[in-house]
């Protein structure tokens, strides 16, 4: 549990300590309210893919729906035709269900309310609590007043109620062109809530719906929907996120005023935001539209689609949700955070091989040409039922091209010429000579290896500091690797106003000519491994073919060396 104060938890007589909605909710069933029911939603609005803030208000309500023994709904808020997609409905569901959040059969839709809707607009107006209106939306953003100076009335606020309902008649058949009235809500223009000052129920949009057609030529509001959704279905407790705090009153006043079934009860808790991202639908479609990022499930975007491509489990993202806690207040959560949920689990999970992101060659000169050895590597050293394998050792080997340094500082603890290291669980090795091509790059290490010191063991108490990782030249598997980093370069990439201008340029590197242990061929998409001294990884689930595999940099591991080079203590 978290224990920062701004998480506002009550202390329970058990010594249960819950976070204020679920202290809420716990008093709601406690006291009888709702006959003691629990059932919750979430209403997303079908016009983009999920985000891992989504995450949360997902696992939010359908983790009290669990704990409370009640019932959890997916509904689509498809108010809004122009925007919609069947693409993004589907992609909704996927993402749900690898949350593990169950919706079972409740797979609902405002616009399956769209009839009843319609029937409350029109009781409404019969009661005088709304009317038609023929000002447009400049007159009614006009007419509405500020915050310190109250609206003025419409000249149409006293339409007579049979204008009102044969207008709205009208509106519905596609008489009257887009914009030319509205159905308005007769609150008080005066009020100090400005969504209270006679909001806007209805409005006139000839766009078919990619659920109902043409069938209808309006189409309800926000504010008008939502709630009445959720009373339609029963809802008890409507979470949603702070900025909805002002539209509570006008939630309320709703549910008071039309013959609902139910009478829900809206809350709000703080938006998750996190560093080093944007975490808007609009500003994530804007870097797919302008090609930033190849899709919404680009591996470097902050879906749940992207991080689950990038290697995420479902279960690192719960983990991560279930640390955030659930606040009053907004904040920014750092983006370490979720890459520790992740690999605090990886840790325990993955096991280790040897891959050579950038291939250097060493050649041992005292080790036999046609001689092969089968050397057992431990596969997970934080779980000991993982066991071991056989990994080939030869003359020939590829090692990381960052592993060498003619020119090295004191620390660098890797290979050097004269110097001499481990392979990890195979042998010591010294380097003779470096050979260089004509640029004078190095392109090959002369080796000798010390043959008692099989299994990395040292012969005679002698130290070596550094440890390399090898794959055998003859038996290695190529593929592809993919690193991706950070999306951004800045911690807060919306400060400054342009996001835009804070992608980080290094965001994807991809290495054509990685160098895998040859236990790897054959391994499929949802395989994950750590790749020794680079990081965690998994096979993409787009790209990837058995001859040419790719894989994602899932996340790194911490590297010592460039923190030590960073703080300057290399030398
Ligand atoms: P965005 O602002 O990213 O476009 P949205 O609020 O428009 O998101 P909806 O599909 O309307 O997206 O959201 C469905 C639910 O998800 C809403 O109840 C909303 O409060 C919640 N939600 C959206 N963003 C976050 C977030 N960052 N953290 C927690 N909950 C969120
Ligand atoms: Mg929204």
């Amino acid at each position: 549990m978290n224990d920062d104060p701004n998480l506002e938890s009550c202390s329970e007589e058990e010594g249960e300590n819950l976070d204020f909605i679920r202290a809420m909710v716990k008093s709601d069933v406690d006291a009888g309210h709702n006959d003691g029911r629990v059932h919750t939603r979430f209403p997303p609005e079908p016009n983009g893919y999920l985000h891992i803030g989504h995450a949360k208000a997902i696992l939010l309500s359908y983790s009290i729906a669990q704990e409370f023994g009640g019932k959890f709904n997916l509904r689509f808020d498809d108010t809004n035709p122009e925007k919609e997609d069947v693409e993004y409905v589907d992609s909704i569901k996927e993402d749900l269900r690898w949350l593990g959040a169950d919706w079972e059969d409740r797979e609902f839709y405002a616009s399956d309310y769209f009839d009843t809707l319609y029937e409350w607009a029109q009781t409404m107006i019969r009661e005088g609590k709304a009317y038609v209106d023929s000002l447009g939306e400049a007159e009614i953003r006009q007419y509405r007043g500020t915050v310190t100076e109250p609206g003025v009335d419409s000249p149409d606020r006293n339409r007579p109620t049979e204008e009102s309902l044969a207008l709205l008649e009208g509106m519905k058949n596609g008489e009257f062109d887009e914009g030319a009235y509205t159905l308005r809500a007769k609150i008080d223009m005066a009020h100090s809530n400005m969504k209270m000052r006679d909001p806007l129920i209805y409005r006139i949009r000839k766009v078919p719906h990619h659920r109902t057609g043409d069938t209808w030529n309006i189409y309800p509001l926000y504010d008008y929907a939502h709630g009445q959704s959720d009373a339609i279905e029963g809802i008890t407790h409507s979470l949603c996120t702070l900025e909805f705090e002002v539209n509570r009153p006008l939630y309320d006043w709703f549910i008071e005023n039309l013959p609902v079934p139910y009478e829900p009860h809206q809350t709000e808790f703080a938006r998750l935001n996190l560093t080093y991202t944007v975490m808007s639908k609009r500003k994530l479609k804007q870097l797919v539209d302008d090609g930033v990022v190849a899709n919404w499930s680009d591996p470097r975007m902050p879906t749940i689609s992207g991080l689950r491509r990038l290697g995420y489990t479902s279960e690192s993202i719960r983990r991560f949700i279930d640390t955030v806690g659930v606040a009053k207040r907004n904040s920014t959560v750092d983006l370490d955070l979720l890459k520790w949920s992740l690999r605090e689990e990886l840790n325990r999970t993955a096991n280790r091989v040897m891959v050579v992101l950038r291939p250097l060659k060493v050649v041992i000169t005292n080790y036999p040409e046609d001689q092969v050895e089968e050397l057992e590597c431990v596969n997970n050293p934080e779980d000991d039922g993982a066991g071991t394998r056989m990994v080939p050792f030869s003359r020939e080997l590829w090692i990381e091209k960052d592993d060498f340094r003619e020119e090295a500082p004191r620390k660098f603890f890797r290979l050097k010429p004269g110097k001499e290291v481990r392979l990890k669980h195979a042998y010591f090795i010294t380097c003779d000579e470096v050979i260089k091509d004509d640029s004078g790059e190095v392109v090959e290490l002369r080796c000798s290896y010390d043959p008692e010191s099989r299994g990395g063991m040292s012969p005679d108490g002698r130290k070596v500091k550094g440890t390399l990782h090898w794959v055998s030249v003859p038996h290695a598997v190529e593929a592809e690797v993919r690193l991706y980093d950070n999306l951004f370069r800045e911690p807060f990439p919306e400060e400054g106003g342009d996001f835009m201008a804070n992608l980080n340029p290094d965001s994807l590197e991809i290495l054509k000519d990685a160098k895998l242990e040859p236990g790897l061929a054959g391994k499929e998409p949802g395989f994950r491994c750590q790749f020794m001294r680079q990081g965690y990884f998994c096979i993409d689930s787009q790209d990837s073919r058995p001859e040419k595999m790719v894989y994602n940099r899932t996340v790194t591991l911490k590297d010592s060396w460039a923190k030590l080079e960073g703080k300057g203590k290399t030398g």
